[in-house]
């Protein structure tokens, strides 16, 4: 018996982490990008978060040492603040993003939170302290309140509902069969991406980390879903650290420093405003994309019309 209950309870146990990992897409990048190199020094303390400045100082980085990807790249995000990193696919924004979470080290340069470089302190206290909106979240099995509770179990009824209100998921919810009791996902009901990517917002707005990583939908939102949803999610910003890797230049508008990406370093940095004055990368990626919107929105109204 002890024989047979063991390996089924280990069975269990894998069951359920495969299970948990396959469908929350924070594990499933952390599954993806799982590198046994990286590990926590011996003793090292958790990162203690104050003010939560984030900072990249001359960071190198390579994923096979043939082809740099990161070149030097300098930046920080004030406690607070909202820094958008712009530019065309491939030039190293996520990237950005993996190094910050240490799926990777740099080869050069450091990155630290309030003064600690990431590399020296404990790796769950560095993930516990980052909240993810990911382009495109996956569901669990299980009902719309358990999956927006999933950023933090402990939270009462109240902060579930708040947390629905703020990501502007909560009339959506209202107008359920059973309310946040419905179930949801695979084998219930199918959230469209939009829905799915509040839900998102709902549970990192529970989770309320100091430091926001979002990574914007390219998917596509018609422009009614699209403006919903930067609502939540300047929303949910407001007053964290936040770094998004921006597809859609209208939502960058708002940040304090657009960061340009391309092939590994920044080319062009400053405000909305300015980088249009600039007359550079940024104002011919606005100007582009000002006409895709335009196109595309005469498609919806046409759309509507017929
Ligand atoms: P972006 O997010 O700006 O589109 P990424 O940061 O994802 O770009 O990728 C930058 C470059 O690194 C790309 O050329 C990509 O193909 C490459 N890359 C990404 N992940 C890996 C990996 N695990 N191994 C090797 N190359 C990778
Ligand atoms: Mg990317």
């Amino acid at each position: 018996l002890v024989q047979l209950s063991m390996p089924l309870n280990f069975m269990g146990m894998i069951y359920r982490e495969i299970k948990q990992a396959l469908i929350d897409i924070d594990d499933m990048f952390r599954i993806l990008h799982r590198n046994p190199e990286i590990a926590d020094r011996p003793g090292a303390p958790a990162l203690a978060v104050g003010p939560a400045v984030l900072r990249f100082e001359d960071v190198h980085f390579a994923y096979n040492p043939d082809r740099p990807i990161l070149r030097g790249v300098s930046f920080a995000v004030p406690s607070g603040k909202t820094v958008a990193i712009v530019g065309p696919s491939g030039a190293g924004k996520s990237t950005l993003s993996r190094l910050l979470f240490r799926f990777y080290e740099p080869q050069g340069g450091r990155i630290t939170i309030d003064g600690q470089d990431i590399a020296a302190v404990r790796q769950d206290s560095l993930r516990a302290a980052i909240g993810m909106v990911p382009q495109d979240t996956v569901l669990f099995n299980d009902t719309i309140g358990y999956n927006i509770r999933y950023g933090r179990w402990e939270a009462t009824e109240a902060e579930v509902r708040e947390a629905a209100r703020l990501a502007q998921i909560d009339r959506f919810v209202a107008g359920l069969p059973e309310g946040y009791d419905t179930p949801v996902g695979e084998r219930g009901l199918k959230l469209s991406g939009g829905e799915k990517q509040r839900v998102a917002i709902a549970r990192t707005i529970l989770k309320a980390p100091p430091i926001l990583v979002l990574d914007e939908a390219t998917s596509a939102l018609d422009s009614f879903t699209e403006r919903e949803i930067q609502d939540a999610l300047d929303r949910v910003s407001r007053g964290r650290t936040t770094l998004v890797i921006a597809h859609r230049l209208s939502t960058v508008v708002n940040a304090d420093e657009i960061l340009v990406l391309d092939k590994g370093t920044i080319v062009e940095r400053g405000d909305h405003a300015g980088l249009l004055a600039q007359r550079g990368v940024y104002a011919a990626m606005w100007n582009r994309q000002r006409e895709a919107d335009a196109a595309r929105q005469a498609l919806e109204r046409a759309a509507q019309d017929r």
